[in-house]
This record gives C-alpha cells, structure tokens and sequence, in this order.
C-alpha cells in the first residue's frame, strides 16, 4: 500500500487532517516519509537522486564561517565549561564536520564539548555517522549523540545550536479568510477518492488568528508554523539561562507576508503538486523570522536579526575565506568564486535565505549582525 492510499484510508476512517499532518506524515512516516526513507540532498550534476541541494553541500567555506561564528560567540561568554553543541537537522552532517574542523582553532572549546545531532530519519543519521567517523581509524570527530527531537534533556548545559534548512521542514497550518470566519485548510478527498485540499466547516476559534491579520481579503491565507515557534521559544529560554547560542539559517520572509501560503513540494529540483506524492516529494514552506523573532523573545533570549545570509555571511568574512583557499590552491578559483556567488549572490541564496540568531540577554551583539 502507498503512503497517499494509506492517507487516503486514515482520511476516510477519521476525517479530513490537518495541512500539518500531511506534512508531518509525508516527511516522516516512519516506513514511507520521505526523509525516513532516503538522503534527498545532492547536486543535479552528481547525483541523480539529489532533489535539492543545501549551503553545506555547495562548499566547506558555510560550515567554516558558522563554526567561527559560534567559537566566538562561545568566547564573548567568557569560555564557559562542558558546552554542548547541537545541530538540528544535520542532513549529511557536512556542516557539523566542517563546524568540527574549524572548531579546533578553540581546543578549550572542543575539550569538554558534547555534540548531540538532532535527526529524526534513521537512513539520515547514518549518513552523518559515517560523514563525521573521521580519521583512519574511523572514530568519531568528537563526543557525538544523535536523538529524535530537541527536548529538555538539553536544557541543562550552556548550549550553541545551529539549524540550516531545518525550519522549513516543520510542518506549517494555514487558515483562510472566509465569509464565516478563518477556516482551516484541511486534505481530504474529493468525489474520485484522491487527495485534495478543503476548508473546515466551523471557523477557527477567535484568537487563533493575530488581530493584524483582520483586514484579510476574502480569499487570504493566514499561514503559522506552531511547532516551530515552540522549538524556538525553547531553545531561546535554555540559552536565556545557561548561555549558549542559536544561529538558525533558512530561506523565508522577514516581515508578514501578506496573505498567502508557502507550502511546497519538490522533486529532483522542480516544484510539484503538494499533494501528488506524499512520500516522494520533499514538502516545506518559508519561514517566517518576524513569528521566530517574537518566539525567541518570549524564550527571554537576545535575538539578533534576521538578515540577509548574503550580509551575514559577508559580514563573517566568507569573502576573505574564499580568497584564502584560491590563493592556496589557485586551480580551485572557479568553484571557489562560483560557490561563493551561490551563497551571499542576491539572485541566488544571498537574499532569499536569512540568519537569525539568539543569544543570552546580557549579550547584546555578533558578528555579521550590525546594522
Ligand atoms: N541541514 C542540512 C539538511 C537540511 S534537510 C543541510 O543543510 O544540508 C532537513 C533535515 O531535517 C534532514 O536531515 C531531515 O531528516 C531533518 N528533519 C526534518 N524534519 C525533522 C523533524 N521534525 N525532526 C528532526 N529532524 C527533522
């Protein structure tokens, strides 16, 4: 039996389900969701599986600049002892390899360091044991320990937490403005048996849509991301009190964005139909850092941002990086500048994507975060 007829049975059992539910199901069912069942990330060129390809995997210079970032960041705290390191969502775990690397400028930083990889597909965990078992004889590059989910099992250490194209994964609710009210837009099944998307009868509770979402036109979606600004409010309280940093990096929008939805579906680089392959197609939708701002404030924490990753990046001396390795190795200029232009370029990730970061309230600023 398919993912999408296995829906289509829970769906004509119990009811029309939430837009997150299809998505939680369809990224992470744990015998057919997507990332449960596969490594997605890879070039066009080199891999023909790849479906879409991430900063870490376009070049080594990404995971360098956030492993500095976060060694200084761990440094304006005044060093503090056994901090952890966690990464959610580490994909291939190149990013934590290459933030591993370039940590050991600090050796006091990795001494006590514990690095834990939050991972909930078991075929992605694999990927980045056996990315990060380094050296001859296959050890691990640090103390290393993967779990499903962030939880408060991590609220008890200072904590330096970096997500890249992690946020765009949880799964998002959208609510239409309709004549009765904000009704949620729920997947159900239309007259043939196929999935399709439908309103709910009853409008939302009052409340549930904020008050500057009132002058909604007819037709307007409302769009929110609960369970990321949960995650978000909770790791920007552990920071609040035992130190620590966030660095979350992803493609989304700053400030509201009208009234309209951003879920999405791709397939070996092509946008598809959200609805077509549950299982097959990676799902995500923007994030918006106006809503994961606001979270990590409620955290008690100092949020920095967002900016533009192409700002930030720059800011942190990507260029200057850039300029090092060809002058090292000049035959490598080409891909150097390519990656480069790939990463900060404006018509590329540089604005598209944006940084945003938390820090403990008597910080009050970072690196690649001045105005
Ligand atoms: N950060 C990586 C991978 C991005 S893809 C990179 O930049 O290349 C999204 C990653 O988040 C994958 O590793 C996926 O398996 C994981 N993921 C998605 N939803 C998750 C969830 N709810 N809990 C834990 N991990 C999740």
């Amino acid at each position: 039996m398919t993912l999408k007829s296995r829906i289509a049975a829970l769906i004509a059992a119990q009811g029309p389900m939430s837009v997150a539910q299809f998505m939680t199901i369809a990224l992470l069912d744990p015998r057919d969701g997507y990332y449960a069942t596969r490594d997605p990330i890879g070039a066009k060129t080199d891999d023909k599986h790849g479906d879409f390809i991430t900063a870490p995997e376009i070049s080594q210079m990404f995971g360098e600049m956030l492993g500095l970032w976060l060694v200084q960041a761990w440094a304006d705290q005044g060093c503090p002892k056994n901090p952890r390191l966690v990464e959610l969502g580490p994909g291939r775990g190149t990013l934590m390899a290459d933030i591993l690397r370039t940590a050991a400028v600090a050796p006091d930083f990795l001494a006590d360091l514990e690095v834990v990889l939050v991972e909930a597909s078991p075929v992605l965990q694999q990927v980045q044991a056996e990315t990060l078992r380094g050296g001859e004889d296959g050890r691990m590059a640090a103390d290393i320990s993967w779990q499903h989910q962030f939880d408060h099992s991590l609220a008890d250490r200072p904590l330096f937490l970096v997500a890249n194209e992690f946020f765009d994964a949880l799964p998002v609710r959208q609510y239409v403005r309709t004549e009765r009210g904000w009704c949620e837009r729920m997947v159900t099944l239309d007259g043939a048996g196929e999935l399709t998307f439908a309103l709910a009868p009853v409008p939302a509770p009052p409340g549930l849509v904020p008050a500057d979402r009132a002058g909604a036109p007819l037709g307007g979606v409302y769009e929110t991301a609960p369970a990321s600004l949960a995650l978000a409010e909770e790791i920007a309280a552990v920071i609040a009190a035992k130190g620590g940093a966030a660095l979350l990096v992803d493609y989304g929008y700053e400030a509201a964005l009208g009234f309209s939805e951003t879920l999405q579906a791709v397939s070996g680089h092509r946008f598809a139909e959200a609805l077509a392959e549950p299982g097959a197609d990676d799902l995500s939708a923007h994030v918006d850092f106006a809503a994961l701002a606001q979270a990590g404030r409620r955290g008690g924490a100092t949020v920095l941002g967002p900016v533009t990753q192409g700002l930030f990046l720059a800011g942190i001396g990507l260029t200057d990086r850039a300029g090092q390795l060809i002058k090292a190795n000049p035959d490598s200029a080409d891909s150097v500048i390519a990656a480069t232009e790939r990463l900060i370029g404006h018509d590329q990730m540089g604005r598209l994507f944006k940084a945003l970061a938390f820090l403990p309230p008597s910080i009050s600023g970072a690196a690649g975060f001045t105005p």
